[in-house]
Parts: C-alpha cells; sequence; structure tokens
C-alpha cells in the first residue's frame, strides 16, 4: 500500500494505475476508520482495481466553536485498517498540502442545506463541496463511495457532481451498525458509558416514525413531536428530528405515495452529535 502526503505524489501513483487502464474507487473519509468506513472500503474493491481512500480532517466543513481540536485522529490505526483492506493508496495531506494560504473562491449552494445539518451547521457544506471538488479533481476516481449515514452530503455532492459536470459515478452505500442499532460514527468514542446506552434511542424513534408511516400516517408532524419528547425525556437535546423530501432535502408535512423521503434526526447527547436517518419510498 503506498501512502502520498502531497497531491504531487498522490497525481504520479494514479498516473501510473490509469496508464495501465486500471480503474479507481475513491472513499473519502476524516479517519479514526471504523466498520461504516470498512464496509465503503469493501463495497470499492469490487467495483474498481484500485481503491484510493483519503484521510483528511478538513477545517473547512467544522464551525468556530466545533470539534475540529478533538476530533480523533489515528493514522497509524487507520493505515494498518487499509492495509488489511487491501487499499493501493492512502492519500493523507497535510492541511498546507491541500488548502493555500488565502482563500479567494468557495461554492456557494442554494436551497439545499437550508434544513438538516446544513440548516444548523452553517458553512458546513460549503467547505465538504470544496475538499470533495478538490479531491475528485486531484484523484479523478471512476467512482466515488459516500454513506447513506450523511445522506444530505450524498445528494449535495451528487448534485455538484451533475451541475459542475465531474465524470465520476456516486454510490451511497447503507449505514452500517454497532449491534444495537446505534449508527457507527468516529464521534461515537465522546460518549460516557452512560450514553452509549442512551445513544441508539435515536435510530429506535426513527424505527418508529418508519413503522406508523409505513402504516398509513401520511401527516406525521403530530407523531414527530410525540418522539422528540420522549428523546428529551431521555435526556437527548434535539437539534433536528423532521422528515424531509429525499430529492429536494426540504421538510414536507403531506408524503405521497410513490416518493422517497427521509426520516432524519440529529440529536446532542452531552458534547456528543449523533445523526441518524431511514431513506423510505412510500
Ligand atoms: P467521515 O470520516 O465521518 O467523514 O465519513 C467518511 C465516509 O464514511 C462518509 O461517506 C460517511 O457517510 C461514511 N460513513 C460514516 N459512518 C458510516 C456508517 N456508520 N455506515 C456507512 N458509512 C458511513
Amino acid at each position: 500500500m503506498e501512502i502520498s502526503r502531497t497531491i504531487g505524489e498522490a497525481r504520479e501513483l494514479i498516473s501510473q494505475f490509469k496508464s495501465s487502464g486500471q480503474t479507481i474507487a475513491l472513499v473519502p473519509t476524516m479517519g479514526a476508520l471504523h466498520k461504516g468506513h470498512l464496509s465503503l472500503i469493501r463495497q470499492a474493491k469490487k467495483r474498481a482495481d484500485h481503491v484510493i481512500v483519503s484521510i483528511f480532517v478538513n477545517p473547512e466543513q467544522f464551525g468556530p466553536n466545533e470539534d475540529f481540536d478533538t476530533y480523533p485522529r489515528e493514522l497509524e490505526d487507520d493505515l494498518e485498517k487499509c492495509r488489511l483492506e487491501g487499499v493501493s493508496l492512502v492519500f493523507a495531506p497535510d492541511r498546507d498540502a491541500v488548502y493555500d494560504e488565502e482563500k479567494f473562491l468557495s461554492i456557494n449552494i442554494d436551497s439545499l442545506n437550508q434544513h438538516m445539518c446544513g440548516g444548523s451547521r452553517p458553512g458546513f457544506f460549503e467547505g465538504v463541496l470544496l475538499i470533495v471538488n478538490k479531491l475528485f479533481n486531484i484523484i479523478q476516481p471512476d467512482v466515488a463511495f459516500f454513506g447513506q449515514k450523511d445522506i444530505q452530503q450524498f445528494q449535495i455532492i451528487s448534485i455538484m457532481v451533475r451541475e459542475f459536470n465531474h465524470n465520476i459515478e456516486l454510490v451511497m452505500a447503507p449505514v452500517e451498525r454497532a449491534n444495537d442499532g446505534l449508527a457507527l460514527s468516529s464521534r461515537n468514542s465522546y460518549l460516557s458509558v452512560d450514553e452509549r446506552t442512551t445513544a441508539p434511542g435515536l435510530y429506535r424513534a426513527l424505527q418508529f416514525i418508519e413503522k406508523q408511516v409505513k402504516g398509513g400516517v401520511h401527516t406525521p408532524k403530530l407523531l414527530i413531536e410525540h418522539q422528540k419528547s420522549e428523546l428529551e425525556a431521555k435526556g437527548f437535546r434535539i437539534d433536528y428530528l423532521d422528515m424531509f423530501s429525499f430529492k429536494t432535502l426540504q421538510p414536507v408535512y403531506t408524503l405521497q405515495e410513490n416518493k422517497k423521503y427521509i426520516i432524519a434526526g440529529a440529536v446532542w447527547l452531552g458534547k456528543t452529535r449523533l445523526i441518524d436517518n431511514i431513506l423510505i419510498e412510500l
């Protein structure tokens, strides 16, 4: 397995892969790799000759009061995991290798980041698009893998690919969960033992809403409000919990047949922000 710390090194290797006609799958990550990331890598391996994993805690997608400084960084462990999965190249640049001292451009997003995580984390998706756009240009993969856990991210990146004409196929991989249903996340390491026991409550609330909606409730507002109160009673602080159109990422109040919806929530448990979602088609 090769490890590149600079764009130049990565490009040299990638051009070798490409000159012999081999295909490339990219799995972008911020490291602290868990089974969710590994499932993306395994799916990527089936789709291309080479899997490239990027590991970069992207400062541009963290707000001033967010956890950029404390975000887990476990590069040696991550490299070992990638090696065991048969990854061809890990691209793990420093900040300076990716960003210039001054930044003159940014990518604007219209209505797609008004709600969900976009609504509560100003600048977050602009930062995500900036780094993903860079990674797509640096690596020029044939296919890139993202997790459904960050479903708004997947949708916004899909639209960037379309509108900016990146010639890259995107794949959305299902959410990997712990046995008790908690979506795996690098941030789960922040949870205390008690919080970890409470944490699967978010997924259970989403599942409850899913069951009711599939059972015929097509105006889920009251149902959702009730689930919010239940979560608050368990010690969660609600950032958002709602149903959104998969296509527009806008909240929906009356559901229609033959449409895709996201039941999505973000909650705080102590200092840890957890997100999760279920995608349903009526
Ligand atoms: P991150 O390192 O958190 O930025 O995540 C890197 C990629 O892994 C993103 O596409 C995430 O959506 C995906 N991912 C994170 N957690 C999971 C999970 N539990 N199951 C599947 N994919 C995940």
